[in-house]
């Protein structure tokens, strides 16, 4: 645009600048082409119909959007087969670029400003489409699973799917009657016996929510609900293909959510969100956790040992760093696993099972020198290490160095104006950075460029001249949350 600049025109009026095409990405350092530029969404009406048995999707999303400048023409990201796009109630064409992006141009442009309704119908069968190398759709024994990080809506509705175009949705699905669609947020309705042999499930988001936060879990399962001591209502499901051993695990972690989300408001703020619950998957589907928006997905494996409420702590700490505060881009991530697994080594503390310093000290003192927690930045891990074990181990030591150098009031005072500045919105490593050194009054320059800046161990401060230490106890919890972090780094 800065090529159309403003000029006069022969009557002295301002001339519109020239209505240009969108850009096809946002220019994510790691994922350049994920979203897209020239307009911002406000809401998603996605109201689809899913067969199990054939894998086949039908649907018209309404995407409700603002135009960032004069726009003749737009990308969505999307891999599914379309019918139709209607934008501001008039035919529009459209072409594909790429193996994900959807190029439309409307019959009319759009002033900046200016409002956009955009319709898209479509249909397929998404565990069929590759893009980016695969399809991140599972398909179950029972239905299927839209749960991905960072790729998901592409299979399921088109989008501007990266996380700093956040948007309130209303997911509806109709599926066989006796199957149950399982999404974010509240019930605005209970389901609905819709035509022969069909009911359809609806569920509301109504805070900002990124694209890859938002799920579609569909099959057999026991839906519990529960009302939390502020009222929100719990709605918590279980597969139906869990066997009875790791069924009890799994209610013995998730019927305890909202406990662990009031304890986690304590230290983080207040419950983001509308809702709370949590959705244990089939086994032999989907292996990881991901912290999908007020109501998370676990892998059943999680819960093969018995109870794991390391994993439900985890998931649930995301709902404040991940889903409130977004990564502003995906170079950010351990702004979101350093966080989430720290408020682990916290719950472990609380539970007398090894304080966070006893799990930072055995950590580094095992990982071997050459790991890749430490040659590898957690500020810049590159997309290889995205979700390595400097990401998430390291960022969480990161972490514990802050703590010991402020000390903990002014910590979680961090953590906490963190999650209420940023709310709903989007972060970034020197963003948080910034706020640690003006809350505590120190310069923190050196601690933060050694533990998330550079590729190499960090020298303690209190370590230096001393005896090399023997190999501290291993802590209770450990076992827990090392088995937990096997499971993520799967993803
Ligand atoms: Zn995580």
């Amino acid at each position: 645009m800065a090529a159309t600049a403003l000029t006069l025109g022969v009557t002295g009026v301002p001339a519109q600048a020239a209505p240009a095409p969108g850009g096809p990405g946002l220019g994510d350092t790691y994922f350049p082409d994920y979203g897209n530029s020239g307009y911002d969404v406000g809401h998603y009406d996605i109201r689809l119909r899913y067969t199990p048995s054939t894998d086949k999707l039908t649907g018209t999303t309404t995407i409700l959007a603002t135009a960032t400048q004069d726009l003749s023409r737009f990308n969505l990201d999307f891999v599914l087969d379309v019918s139709s796009i209607y934008v501001n109630n008039r035919p529009a064409t459209f072409a594909r670029e790429g193996d994900h992006e959807l190029v439309v141009t409307p019959a009319r442009t759009i002033a900046d400003g200016g409002a956009m309704t955009v319709v898209v119908q479509y249909s397929g069968v998404p565990s069929t489409k590759v893009a980016a190398g695969f399809t991140a759709w599972t398909r179950t024994p029972d239905g299927a699973l839209a749960i991905g990080e960072p790729e998901i809506a592409w299979w399921w509705f088109p989008s501007n799917d990266h996380p700093t175009d956040k948007a309130t949705f209303d997911v509806s699905v109709s599926v066989p009657t006796g199957v149950e669609a399982i999404s974010n947020g509240t019930m605005p309705r209970p389901p609905v016996q819709e035509t022969l042999g069909y009911t359809r499930w609806s569920w509301r988001s109504l805070k900002p929510q990124a694209t890859y936060l938002t799920f579609l879990t569909v099959g057999q399962y026991d839906i519990t609900q529960d009302t939390t001591a502020n009222g929100q209502t719990v709605y918590n499901a279980y597969s139906q293909l869990l066997s009875p051993e790791w069924r009890d695990g799994a209610q013995a972690s998730v019927e305890r959510t909202a406990e662990i989300t009031d304890w986690e408001s304590t230290l983080f703020g207040p419950w983001p969100f509308e809702a709370r619950g949590g959705v244990v998957m089939p086994p032999g589907t989907v292996s990881f956790a991901l912290e999908t928006q007020t109501r998370p997905n676990f892998g059943a494996s999680f819960f093969r040992r018995g109870a794991n409420t390391s994993v439900v702590v985890h998931e649930n700490a995301h709902q404040w760093f991940g889903d409130s505060v977004s990564v502003a881009d995906w170079q950010h991530i351990w702004l979101n696993e350093g966080f989430a697994s720290y408020a682990e080594w916290l719950w472990s503390e609380k539970n007398d099972e090894g304080t966070a310093q006893e799990i930072f000290d055995y950590l580094y003192a095992t990982y071997p020198d050459d790991a890749s927690i430490w040659t590898t930045a957690p500020a810049d891990p590159g997309v290889a290490e995205l979700f390595g074990d400097a990401v998430y181990d390291r960022g969480a030591m990161t972490l514990h160095q802050l703590r010991v150098a402020v000390g903990d009031d002014a910590f979680f005072e961090i953590l906490r104006t963190w999650t209420a500045e940023h709310r709903y919105g989007n972060g970034t490593t020197a963003e948080f950075t910034a706020l640690a050194e003006k809350i505590s009054g120190q310069d923190l320059a050196a601690l933060f460029q050694a533990w998330l800046y550079t590729p190499a161990k960090p020298v303690l401060a209190s370590a230096a001249g001393k005896a090399k230490k023997a190999t501290p106890a291993t802590p209770k919890s450990w076992a827990e949350i090392s088995q937990t972090h096997a499971l993520l780094h799967e993803h």
